[in-house]
């Protein structure tokens, strides 16, 4: 197996990047305009020089005509690499001038054929005018014909000159070439720098992300800038206040649990010690086996409840959907907490029940409407109060409300009721009825209505009895 070297492993790294990804297309697409414009400048260059040319070329023919036939030549008129000549209609050379060799000047006389035919019919035919190369030479001429008379015969005359003698056409490519590549350079440099720049921030949320570890989620970005990365990070410090709180939230539950697990337990082991401790009379045994039991029972109640909490944090989705009645359910759990009712002296009664239809599984509702009213039970404050359960549609919503005329609750209290384990009194909850509540209650009633898409709400004040409203959007 081949390891790769941290230093190769950066170059792969590198050309993976966006920084270089973002280089690279910047670099072709910048590549294209500037090819694109140096095409543009180079073509209208060109023809602007060879315009210019033809424009000379052309005043140079017409003296060049104006002093014909008088010697069939120019030759004062010519410049050193000048090429004068004159062709009969046959094509032939009646005269030639300058620098061209006898052949050369046949060459070109050839060469210029399809260019001057034209012309021998008119008696002075437009100006042609061509670029080629000369024969021998690599130098470009630029040749001009016009078709003229001599002696009362069609010719041809043609006034060759070097074409661009002073090298623009290679100059203008040159410079053109010189500057898109600087461009490039620059542009490849100064967006390198850039990119870097701008991935910093990057590089650091990745340098944070890897140093936040399980146990210590307290870091946080804290990038200022305004931009999308410095938005990102907000997201991601954002992300990380709601899986601190999260992870705070799982914490205490573990904690508040295994709190709440010590005290039953701890009066199990002593009852047990002391019914062990000696000979004691079958009413001494019976007691303590009374209060294992209770605390005994206090505990399978938590422990149930824990265990419907932890399924539904764990995503559970209601999977016995059936279609139900909030007001059957009413009467049910009613008709199940009779028995408590009667024994705290508490007058337990339903109001209108009009049909509340609501789909969801009737296990969890019930085991709501039950929390509700059996609290309404053990926090109503004893003989001669009342609970109260009714049910409505309205347009949008089903409702259930569970009123009592107990001593109300506090309004510091009423903002954490929902809480894991929150109870008002703890002394009082956990009274002589060991079996009563652990402050899970009310945040199972809520689990269950938020899952199916509903809500709790409360309205209580000291003295003044308690009203919890459950609502469901009406399908
Ligand atoms: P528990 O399981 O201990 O009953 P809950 O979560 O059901 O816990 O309730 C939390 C606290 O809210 C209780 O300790 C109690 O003090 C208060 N509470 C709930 N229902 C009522 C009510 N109907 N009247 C007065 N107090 C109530």
């Amino acid at each position: 197996m081949t390891q790769t070297s941290p230093p190769r492993r950066d170059r792969i790294a590198f050309f993976y990047s966006i920084r270089f990804r973002l280089v690279l297309w910047f670099t072709a697409i910048l590549a294209l305009v500037l090819a694109a414009f140096s095409a543009f400048v180079y073509y209208n260059q060109s023809q602007a020089i060879r315009g210019d040319a033809l424009f000379q070329m052309e005043r140079r023919m017409d003296l060049v005509i104006g002093s014909l036939p008088a010697s069939k030549g120019p030759s004062d008129l010519l410049g050193d690499d000048d090429i004068f000549l004159l062709l009969g209609s046959d094509g032939g050379v009646l005269a030639s001038q300058g620098t061209a060799s006898e052949q050369e000047a046949l060459d070109i006389a050839r060469s210029a054929e399809p260019n001057t035919t034209d012309h021998f019919s008119s008696r002075e035919g437009p100006v042609t005018s061509w670029v080629a190369e000369r024969g021998s030479s690599e130098t470009h001429y630029i040749f001009v014909a016009r078709g003229v008379v001599i002696d009362g015969q069609p010719a041809a005359a043609i006034l060759g000159s070097p074409f661009d003698p002073y090298g623009l056409y290679e100059s203008l490519l040159l410079t053109l070439l010189a500057g898109s590549l600087l461009t490039l350079a620059v542009a490849i440099g100064g967006g390198l720098w850039l990119a870097d720049r701008a991935m910093r921030p990057v590089q650091a949320i990745t340098q944070a992300a890897r140093e936040i570890s399980e146990t210590d989620l307290s870091r946080r970005l804290n990038l200022k800038s305004r931009d999308e990365l410095g938005e990102l990070a907000r997201t991601f410090d954002a992300m990380l206040d709601r899986l601190e709180a999260a992870f705070a939230r799982q914490r205490q539950f573990v904690a508040d649990a295994s709190h709440e697990l010590r005290t039953p337990l701890t009066i199990v082991n002593l009852e047990a010690d002391r019914a062990l401790a000696g000979r004691r009379t079958p009413q001494d045994y019976q007691q303590a086996l009374g209060t294992i039991r209770s605390e005994n029972q206090y505990m399978t109640n938590l422990v149930t409840d824990l265990l419907v909490l932890a399924r539904m944090d764990s995503g559970q989705k209601i999977t016995r959907k059936e279609s139900l009645d909030l007001g059957e359910l009413a009467v049910d759990a009613v008709e199940r907490l009779l028995g408590l009712a009667e024994r705290n002296g508490i007058e337990l009664e339903t109001g209108a029940l009009p049909e509340a239809p609501l789909e969801g599984d009737r296990q969890m509702l019930l085991q709501m409407v039950s929390n509700l009213v059996e609290n309404g039970i053990k926090y109503a404050g004893g003989a001669g109060r009342s609970v109260r359960v009714e049910t409505g549609a309205d347009p949008d919503f089903v409702w259930l409300t569970v009123a009592d005329n107990g001593p109300g609750i506090a309004s510091e209290h009423l903002q954490h009721l929902f809480d894991r384990f929150y109870q008002v009194d703890k002394a009082r909850t956990r009274g002589e009825d060991a079996a009563s509540g652990s402050g899970l209650g009310l945040s199972i009633v809520q689990s269950i209505a938020r899952l199916h898409g509903g809500e709790v709400r409360v309205e209580s004040a000291p003295g003044e009895g308690t009203v919890f409203q459950v609502r469901f959007p009406s399908d």
